[in-house]
């Protein structure tokens, strides 16, 4: 399905981070949580990015959230202000929640996007299924919707959230986990869940690593499920 629909929210995530919320198409379904084609006028013509939905199919908006660089696209969707029209092509993908079992979620950076989704489907559905998110990122103030997974966990006594920072300075008053993703994390999120499903969502070098780590575990190959965020150079 392809649509024009109105920007009605845009604003900064993080320093380096955007999001902007659509109206949602009547009639436009998705599963959590799949990608859209997101068609944009930059300066150097109409352009169309992949891009992961960060809302869940119970809401009534789309969002999108993007890590932000130089290129045109990028700039193009920071600088949307709403009653801006974009151009949705989708929705597309495999990277679904089995909202049957038990969860894992391991994002890096922006991957939190469609995971964020997730998160919230399990919350407006009400589910049983226990979940907990590992979300990685360079520094404090480069957690993504940091408030939004907190006011998920506190109405969700079934979701927890870890963080971990890789660069944050020593001499910052974080409290939290810091260093990459290992194994002893991704067995600390297992604990006490039901024979999870894990998805991993970033640049592939995350993907990659989290996925060895979790083979090494023992993990099957039918437990895991990911999205790749091809396209960053
Ligand atoms: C399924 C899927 C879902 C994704 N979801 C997200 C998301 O939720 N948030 C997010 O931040 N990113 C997401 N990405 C990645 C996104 O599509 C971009 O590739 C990425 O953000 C890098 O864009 P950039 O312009 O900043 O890259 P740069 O490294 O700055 O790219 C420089 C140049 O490379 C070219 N280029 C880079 N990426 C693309 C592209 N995808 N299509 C065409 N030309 C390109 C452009 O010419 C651009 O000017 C997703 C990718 C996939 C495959």
């Amino acid at each position: 399905m392809i649509f024009r629909s109105k920007v009605i929210a845009s604003r900064r995530l993080t320093p380096s981070s955007h999001m902007i919320r659509v109206e949602r198409a009547e009639g436009f379904r998705y599963e959590p949580v799949q990608f859209c084609g997101l068609e944009l006028a930059t300066p150097s013509g109409v352009e169309e990015y992949p891009m992961s939905l960060a809302s869940s199919p119970t809401q009534a908006y789309l969002e999108f959230g993007a890590r932000l660089s130089g290129s045109p696209w990028k700039r193009a969707f920071a600088g949307l202000v709403p009653g801006d029209e974009v151009e949705i092509d989708g929705a597309y993908g495999h990277f679904i929640l089995d909202a049957d079992r038990d969860a894992v979620f391991v994002a890096g950076g922006i991957g939190i996007t469609p995971l964020k989704g997730m998160a919230r489907y399990l919350l407006d559905t009400r589910s049983d299924r226990r979940s907990v998110l590992v979300d990685s990122n360079q520094s404090e103030e480069e957690i993504a919707y940091r408030a939004e997974l907190a006011e998920m966990e506190g109405r969700n006594p079934r979701f927890r959230v870890i963080h971990t920072l890789t660069r944050e300075p020593e001499s910052s008053g974080w409290t939290g986990r810091r260093g990459r993703i290992d194994g002893a994390l991704l067995d600390e999120a297992a604990e006490g869940l039901t024979d999870p499903m894990y998805y991993l969502c970033g640049r592939g070098a995350l993907v990659a690593d989290a996925g060895g780590l979790l083979a090494a575990r023992g993990v099957r190959p039918d437990r895991i499920s990911f999205e790749v965020f091809r396209g960053y150079h």
